[in-house]
């Protein structure tokens, strides 16, 4: 098939500068969590994306210099001539595939307290660095001598981008990150020298180095300009009219200029706070102010909502990074008139997290993230089957779809068993809780999926037991039964069951989700979960006219959701639903109408009145037929089963990015006898010793 002719402008060649991309589709600058410790890995991953028709696919932040790293978090170097064919395999990866290869430059600053190098952090004015770590360093104020340096640190690394195969060489000052951004901000630059005071004197430094970059490399390479147009913060910090100054001001310099929303929690909003589009209301009346082509970001899926962009002049290039991560394919996707396979983005920024705890990128939707290079797993295809033998996968969560999917497309003829009347385990149940709906879109995919397979067949309302599987006589096997939430406070504090008054009203995220609601009026949570079903059910109770304490042994709501940038939204989000907070507080026993929560630093006691307590704690796998068939293996011979094996929650309970993981590995690795010589079953980058003196 080929795509509808309402798409043809999406595939339009663009002029940036010197160079042409051959379509819209643009991968933005994003993390990856691989950066210089994973450069293979990294290539790969850029190279699939190009693959999969993105027309212009970037790099994450390259560091410009020793002088700035922003360990630990872990990206990329151009340090020095060394770092080029780190650097040149990835732009080889991307240019196999005919997309131009862009390098987003980046000194940092103010950002990186230097951990690595321990040399002092540089600003434009001296304070402490902004950290997301809140590191006891601060920077410097930079003088003369220390600007012109930058500008030839700058100047190198462009060439050595350039170098490296580049065809696109950023010069970033967007997302508060970026170091150009400080000089722009009032509040980070308080000079005054003509580097600092008014706007003119604050662009210095951005046009300057504008300049620098073109006359360095801009006969071959476009050189882009990422500029923050919103800080989302008032008066305290860049605003529409001063941003839309400063790129009047600079027009029709840079090749391309690529809008973003400062910090990177306002750029990369989730999907619980914004939707899709989110930010074209800030990037109103930006692209007049200029002739070059402009890229812009929002979270977009939609190839419709992508033309409606370009038709009405408000972009010229769609930006993604989570839509290009949730589906490399998109733009082939359209392009050959299969837009129902398009693979949402969810936005839950679980790909953030990983840049966020330095691990490896990950992906709810797409499980091969990452692993295009470390496993050999491809967001489109995968290894065909190696018998006819037929499968039965037991339990149709996100662990269960996905291994179902991914079986029927290398070929075996799959039978999927779901005890309940609908597909999707608690991904069904959770995209009904408050602000979590896109979320379905998970099910939604391998749904659309399943239409194309007529080897994979679903049996609901089939609760399928240990007689059954020894029935059916299905010879390979996979269980993914799901897990169930516990009901008496053992998780991450609590080790022994609590001790609980039976007369005790007490409530489990499962109770909630099948609408069994709290006795009475008032409900206490206590969650030692930490990420969000705690205070997405405060929001849902809120909702139902209860009133809602909340206590945690952490210090805040939801701490694991600063790895996903929501911590901050979430609590803001509780705290004015009129949810009263409670951290640092261990439950130790349930009465009727009340419960005793010690402080976690002096252990003094505090009865808390409550009508009912919600316990949000954690989950024990849903394990007992997977337990029950692997207690009568000697039986299987006689009934034809030749492999049994349990994966996602049913063999460990995880969020949903894992459950989807370990169905994709299930499928990839059904058959397959791992190589005699694998003792670790990914690949990775080893470090080949050798001193090097300078
Ligand atoms: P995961 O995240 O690991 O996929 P879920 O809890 O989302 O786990 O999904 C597990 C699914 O398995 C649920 O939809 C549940 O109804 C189903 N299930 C549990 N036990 C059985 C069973 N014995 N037979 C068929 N389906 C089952
Ligand atoms: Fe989108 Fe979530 Fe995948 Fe990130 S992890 S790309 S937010 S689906």
């Amino acid at each position: 098939m080929s795509r509808d002719t309402y798409y043809d402008i999406l595939f339009k060649p663009i002029q940036i500068g010197p160079v042409t991309a051959k379509n819209r589709f643009f991968q933005v600058p994003h993390c990856t969590g691989l950066g210089y410790r994973d450069p293979t890995a990294n290539a790969w991953l850029r190279g699939v994306k190009a693959q999969g028709g993105w027309g212009t696919v970037c790099t994450e932040q390259v560091e410009i210099h020793h002088t700035s790293d922003i360990t630990p978090f872990i990206e990329l170097r151009i340090w020095d001539d060394r770092d080029v064919p780190m650097l040149a395999q990835m732009a080889e990866k991307i240019h196999e595939h005919d997309a131009l290869a862009g390098i987003e430059l980046a000194y940092n600053g103010l950002n990186g307290p230097n951990l690595y190098g321990r040399e002092v952090p540089l600003a434009p004015t001296g304070m402490p660095v902004q950290s997301f770590t809140y590191d006891p360093v601060s920077a410097k104020t930079m003088d003369r001598q220390d600007i012109r340096n930058l500008r030839k640190w700058h100047r190198d690394a462009a060439i050595r981008g350039k170098n490296a195969g580049y065809d696109l060489v950023y010069v970033y000052a967007g997302h508060g990150l970026g170091f150009f951004h400080h000089f722009l901000s009032k509040r980070y630059n308080r000079r005054s020298d003509e580097y600092g005071g008014n706007l003119e004197n604050r662009i210095r430094i951005l046009k300057e180095i504008i300049i620098d970059t073109k006359e360095a490399v801009g006969d071959e390479c476009a050189v882009p300009c990422r500029i923050t147009i919103n800080e989302l913060m008032g008066k305290a910090g860049l605003e529409t009219q001063e941003a839309m100054d400063i790129v009047s001001s600079l027009a029709e310099l840079p090749d391309l200029w690529d809008f973003c929303l400062a910090g990177w929690e306002n750029d990369s909003q989730t999907s619980r706070f914004s939707q899709e589009g989110f930010q074209d209301e800030y990037r109103k009346g930006f692209k007049a102010l200029t002739t070059k082509p402009v890229v812009g970001v929002g979270r977009y899926t939609s190839p419709d909502k992508m033309v409606s962009l370009i038709k009405s002049g408000e972009i010229d290039l769609i930006g993604c990074a989570r839509p290009s991560i949730a589906d490399p394919f998109l733009p082939r996707k359209i392009e050959e008139g299969r837009v129902e396979d398009i693979r949402e983005c969810i936005g839950c920024n679980i790909c953030v997290s990983g840049d966020f705890t330095m691990s490896p990128i990950r992906c709810t939707q797409n499980p091969s993230m990452g692993e295009e290079w470390r496993k050999g797993w491809h967001p489109e295809y995968i290894n065909k089957n190696v018998s006819s033998k037929p499968v039965l996968i037991v339990g149709a969560g996100p662990a269960g779809l996905e291994a179902a999917q991914m079986l029927g497309k290398r070929g075996y003829d799959v039978t999927l068993a779901e005890k309940e009347l609908n597909l999707g385990g608690r991904v069904s149940r959770e995209s009904k809780l408050p602000g979590l709906a896109a979320w379905g879109r998970v099910v939604d995919y391998r749904l659309s999926q399943f239409n194309k397979l007529p080897n994979v067949e679903t049996y609901l309302d089939s609760d399928l037991t240990l007689d059954h599987l020894l029935e059916f006589g299905i010879p390979l096997i996979g269980i993914c039964t799901g897990s169930t939430w516990y009901k008496n406070g053992l998780g991450f504090n609590l080790k022994e069951p609590l001790d609980i008054d039976p007369g005790a009203s007490v409530y489990s995220p499962d109770d909630i989700m099948a609408e069994n609601l709290p006795n009475g009026s008032h409900v206490l949570i206590w969650d030692d979960d930490h990420y969000y079903m705690g205070n997405v059910l405060a929001e849902l109770l809120i909702q139902r006219g209860y009133e809602v304490s909340y206590t945690t042994p952490a210090p805040e709501v939801a701490t694991w959701t600063q790895n996903t940038m929501e911590q901050h939204r979430i609590q803001k989000q509780i705290m004015e639903l009129g949810v009263t907070i409670h951290s640092n507080l261990i439950l130790t026993s349930i009465a009727e109408g009340t419960a005793k929560l010690n402080c976690s630093y002096t252990g003094k006691e505090q009865n808390f009145e409550m009508d009912s307590i919600l316990l949000v704690t954690s989950r024990y796998p849903n394990d007992s037929l997977f337990r029950g068939i692997m207690e009568k293996e000697g039986e299987w011979q006689d009934h034809g089963l030749e492999m049994v094996k349990s994966f996602g929650d049913c063999e460990a309970p995880a969020t949903i990015a894992h459950a989807v993981y370990a169905g994709r590995r299930f499928a990839e690795e059904l058959e397959v006898k791992p190589s005699k010589e694998e003792i670790v079953p990914f690949k990775r980058e080893i470090a080949e010793l050798r001193y090097v003196s300078d």
